[in-house]
């Protein structure tokens, strides 16, 4: 009786009873390295900056189109400073299609307006208009810290990093006194805090002389001294607050990570661990840090540019492949988190089809809402494939959904890619929190997503 049930049923196990203790250290050394990578990298242009420093340091050189291409080749291609595309060219030609690892480095924050700053009442405050979806209420009453840059007429760049240091100030949206909330706390959680009311203070002291916004002029002179910039130069600046949270353990056991922004760098750092292990790879190996696809990947550094087209084909040509025909032959994990399950909350998940916390790596096999709209449905071939990879290689892995049927839902990069041609599926770390300045994810998870990449990238 107990053996057919053994033999029929699908039994999922908590992931720690499924790994040698030895494993656990791998685990760890993992998880402290992705520590280190997301304290660092708190936007799009700093992880391009860790990445292809990361990656120099490994033997990857700038690819410039034209260059002739060996196996084993290790090159990267920096799009704009805020995406990058990185390959290890293989054995075979790429008519026999690329494995591709997608993930994204943008994450939902707090960009300035580009005519930020404004003295109210004696206090200064930059404006700001959020990026990406955020529950407002929690980007209120947090340290906050500058990032960014600024691009100045005479083409020069000036970068912004104030607060990540920890002599270095910080900043902050206030609330309301819960004396005073009484209005406040009637309105639903969407309206207590609005859009036009995140502002951030940045300034109290006037400076000493006569006239009228003395504040903000004492907060100018401190940016002119720090960065040699004025309040035009705001026009032509890229700068966004993102909670100054420092990224650390979370649990008496150690066994979580808490920190801003694993949405959806915990991906790209496990994709970019993993295709730092290839050496001499069957087929060419792809990793994607793509920007702006918490803005639904429009745009120049979006995964809907064609800039990833043009990488692609450059490679191509320089086989003489049709990019066409990669296309058709290639495979894609899109390495993008999705939803754990949150037993205080379990009224939003359908238990058996939601992936857990420590069960794996989280494969999609859709995403989208309202009966799958919008969404790269993967198919039931490429989920055989990844099973079977999986296996092989011993990655513990979940099926994932995001939320009850008409719950909700979400995207990722998944469908753009499919709708080149490639066989694509959704897969990634299951998040606690997902989208709020302080977001929770499993070490077990992360390692895992890891490994899941390293099998496909080492598949003949
Ligand atoms: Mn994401
Ligand atoms: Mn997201």
């Amino acid at each position: 009786m107990s053996d057919m049930r053994n033999e029929l049923f699908y039994e999922q196990k908590n992931g720690y009873d499924l790994i040698p203790l030895e494993e656990r250290v791998k685990l760890e050394e993992y998880c402290s390295g992705y520590i280190g990578f997301l304290n660092s990298a708190r936007t799009e242009r700093e992880a391009v900056s860790f990445s292809v420093a990361e990656a120099e340091k490994r033997g990857f050189v700038a690819y410039v189109p034209g260059m002739a291409l060996q196996p084993g080749m290790k090159i990267y291609r920096n799009n704009r400073g805020k995406a990058l595309m990185l390959a290890v060219i293989g054995k075979r030609p790429l008519s026999s299609g690329a494995v591709i690892a997608g993930a994204h480095i943008d994450s939902p924050r707090l960009d300035l307006k580009q005519l930020p700053v404004m003295e109210n009442e004696e206090i200064c405050y930059f404006k700001t208009h959020y990026y990406g979806g955020i529950k407002k209420y929690q980007w209120v009453t947090i340290p906050l810290e500058l990032h960014g840059t600024v691009a100045l007429k005479d083409g020069s760049v000036t970068d912004v990093c104030i607060g990540r240091n920890k002599d270095e100030p910080r900043f902050v949206i206030t609330d309301l006194l819960p004396h005073l909330a009484g209005d406040q706390m009637k309105k639903t959680m969407a309206e207590g805090i609005t859009g036009e009311g995140l502002n951030i203070v940045i300034g109290s002291v006037p400076y000493d002389d006569e006239g009228k916004d003395r504040v903000k002029l004492a907060v100018l002179s401190i940016l002119n001294d720090l960065y040699g910039i004025s309040e035009e130069d705001f026009l032509s600046a890229e700068l966004c607050a993102v909670p100054a949270f420092d990224v650390c353990e979370i649990g008496l056991d150690r066994s979580l990570i808490g920190g801003y922004g694993h949405d959806d760098r915990v991906c790209a750092y496990a994709e970019l661990q993993a295709i730092f292990q290839v050496e001499d790879p069957e087929k060419t190996c792809v990793c994607i840090l793509a920007d702006k696809e918490e803005t639904g990947s429009d745009g120049v550094s979006g995964m809907q540019s064609s800039a990833f087209d043009t990488f692609m084909e450059d490679l191509c040509t320089a086989q003489s492949v049709e990019l066409r025909r990669c296309f058709e032959n290639s495979f894609c994990i899109s390495a993008d988190v999705t939803n754990a399950f949150d037993p205080n909350y379990p009224e939003v998940s359908e238990k058996r089809n939601e992936a857990k916390i420590n069960y794996g790596m989280g494969i999609c096999k859709f995403t989208g809402a309202r009966g799958k709209s919008g969404t790269s449905d993967a198919s039931a071939e490429v989920v055989a494939y990844l099973r079977r990879i999986f296996e092989k290689n011993s990655v513990i892995w979940q099926m994932a959904e995001l939320g009850k049927v008409d719950q909700g839902g979400g995207g990722t990069i998944a469908k753009f890619m499919a709708n080149r041609n490639i066989d694509t599926i959704d897969a990634g770390v299951p998040v606690l929190s997902m989208h709020a300045p302080f977001e929770t994810v499993s070490k077990f998870d992360c390692y895992m997503t890891f490994r899941g990449v390293l099998a496909a990238y080492s598949e003949k």
